[in-house]
């Protein structure tokens, strides 16, 4: 089916020190409009963290240009097949963190980090009734897939970890935990200050949902709904065992796992939508919002959800 898939998908991090991040962003992002790649990446005093769509001869030529440099000499690329490019436009943006804590302390993960678990052994220990699984991702991320005994943490954005967990878990500190997030970048750093915390037994999903749902062994088993991505395809499939549907619409209630954007233009929500209701409200969330001025939506449109 992917024969004819010429383009591909790559998702990568690295920590590694970076002098002068700006200059690298700027520089880099002539490089890979040069290449013809589109994406985001961002570039960090602490580190890379990528993910872009090209064909697999651009990709090709940027992972050999990435490995020449010793810096990213052992970063692990990701990548996917895709009929075409996932991504409008090519972005670098220079930020503080390429993961951003903004916590008391920095978290360096080549310093302080949770112990890495391939799929197999994440798939083994999630089974075990004393580990406490955490997911290290949004809120909306969680509700299209998570794996089956996850908690959903109840933060709206990354830096929302430090006060949740002193909250939650701050009793379970010699419990076995285990995190994960989409390809492994986040969490590093939650591992990372749990460790800080004082958690004793903190482990993290090598890779993330990406490399697990790929691995040939756990077929993405124990996973259920689909893996939301930063990018055109917003959710992939990880469970190839038994493949489950986990969200409904918003309107009827049906199970249905098409994703939209609110057409309302001040709206803008994201939320899921069976083929009915899409066109009953326009793509709007609610009635409000799909009687209101400001709203972009044309019949055509459905057929590209
Ligand atoms: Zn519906
Ligand atoms: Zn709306």
């Amino acid at each position: 089916m992917t024969d004819n898939f010429h383009f591909r998908v790559l998702l990568y991090y690295q920590y590694v020190s970076i002098d002068d991040h700006r200059t690298m962003a700027q520089k880099h992002l002539n490089f890979c409009k040069e290449l013809g790649l589109r994406g985001r990446i961002v570039i960090a005093p602490e580190g890379i963290n990528g993910t872009v769509s090209g064909t697999i001869e651009q990709t090709d030529r940027y992972i050999a240009h990435m490995h020449a440099d010793p810096r990213f000499a052992d970063m692990w690329f990701k990548s996917d097949l895709v009929p075409d490019h996932v991504f409008k436009k090519m972005f670098v943006r220079a930020r503080n963190e390429i993961v951003t804590l903004d916590w008391e302390e920095t978290i360096n993960p080549n310093e302080t980090t949770g112990q890495y678990l391939n799929p197999v052994e994440f798939h083994r220990m999630l089974q075990r009734d004393d580990v406490i699984v955490i997911d290290g991702r949004n809120d909306y991320e969680f509700e299209m897939g998570h794996f089956y005994n996850a908690i959903r943490p109840d933060v709206r954005s990354f830096k929302a970890f430090p006060e949740w967990i002193e909250q939650k878990l701050s009793d379970k500190k010699t419990a076995p935990i285990l995190t994960y997030c989409t390809g492994g970048i986040r969490c590093e750093k939650l591992s990372g200050l749990m460790l800080k915390q004082g958690f004793k037994n903190v482990f993290q999903l090598h890779g993330g949902i990406d490399a697990y749902r790929k691995d040939p062994k756990v077929k993405g088993d124990l996973f259920e709904g689909k893996c939301y991505v930063f990018d055109d395809r917003i959710g992939v499939p990880v469970n190839h065992v038994n493949p489950t549907v986990i969200t409904h619409c918003k309107h009827c209630g049906v199970v249905t796992d098409r994703f939209a954007n609110c057409a309302h233009l001040d709206c803008h929500t994201r939320f899921y939508v069976c083929e009915d209701c899409e066109r009953k409200f326009r793509r709007s969330c609610s009635s409000a919002c799909a009687e209101a001025e400001h709203h972009e939506w044309n019949v055509a449109d459905t057929a590209s959800l």
